[in-house]
């Protein structure tokens, strides 16, 4: 570990639904969990079922503090929560951040009504970590840790979604999931976070001709998130939240047709972990 060092890990990339079996191997079945790291302090983003892994091993590695960022709390993205193993280490502080909701829930009411009868069978009382929970609305800038930065928007979703830029060291990352775009408009507030950023990850759920079918359901395409990145100056971009009828073979096909567009580019996959 260094001072300098800054990453990120995927642990579920899937979106929707988790789906075992050999169709995912290569590319991974879990739902969203990124794991970003800036100098030592350990962030996580989204609680899918891609946090369980992820927790395994901050348990091991004896992670005794760590950020956990929502970015909205469809079961996709929060199903892992209560199997993550860190909240039930006492020597261990998750501070628990949101700032998606419409309906002026908080994040520990978010939490308290997801891990709540008859849907689950034991509350938030069951963690014995030293959890905190902070909510911030879209827009707002949050300072985590030292010298990490981090800066919020609205994304078009429904019930509201948050994406993410992560600065650290002059570096940056930026975290889209789950947004909708409009057929010729341009996401302003999305080019506006994403300007020269280093790594960009962005809700690529179906193709251009996939979309037609799904409007309204809050997800955007492979070709939108090239074309904002392009627009944005970005670097490299991500393709992220998979969908689950895109099994293994379609996803590498996918990848070449993407970095065809786009030099660089790659398909998010479980265990990758890329460095701006
Ligand atoms: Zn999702
Ligand atoms: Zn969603």
């Amino acid at each position: 570990m260094t001072e300098n060092e800054f990453y990120v890990r995927f642990w579920g990339v899937r979106g929707s639904l988790p789906c075992p079996g050999t169709g995912y191997s290569e590319v991974g079945g879990n739902t969203p969990c990124l794991e970003i790291v800036c100098g030592g302090h350990v962030m996580v983003f989204d609680a899918g079922s891609g946090i369980v892994g992820l927790g395994h091993r901050l348990r091991d590695a004896a992670c005794d503090a760590l950020d956990l960022f929502f970015t909205h709390c469809h079961y996709d993205h929060i199903c892992g929560l209560p199997f993550f193993s860190p909240l039930y280490c006492s020597a261990t502080q998750v501070k628990m951040w949101s700032g998606h909701h419409l309906d002026g829930m908080t994040t520990e009411g978010m939490v308290r009504q997801f891990m709540a009868a008859p849907f689950f069978p034991v509350g938030p009382e069951a963690f014995c970590a030293d959890v905190g929970y902070q909510d911030f609305k879209p827009g707002d800038n949050l300072k985590p840790n030292g010298a990490v930065s981090i800066q919020t928007t609205a994304l078009n979703h429904p019930n509201g979604c948050v994406g993410y830029r992560i600065e650290y060291g002059g570096k940056a990352i930026c975290y889209i999931s789950d947004t909708e775009h409009e057929d010729g408009k341009t996401d302003r507030a999305i080019c506006d976070l994403i300007a020269g950023a280093d790594i960009v990850i962005y809700d690529s759920a179906y193709t251009m001709e996939e979309f037609e079918n799904y409007r309204g359901f809050g997800h955007s395409t492979w070709q939108e998130g090239a074309r904002l990145c392009d627009l944005a100056g970005a670097g490299q971009y991500v393709a992220f939240h998979h969908c689950p009828s895109h099994q293994d073979a379609f996803m590498s096909d996918l990848e070449e047709r993407i970095a065809a567009v786009r030099p660089g580019s790659l398909i998010a996959r479980e265990g990758l972990t890329l460095h701006p």
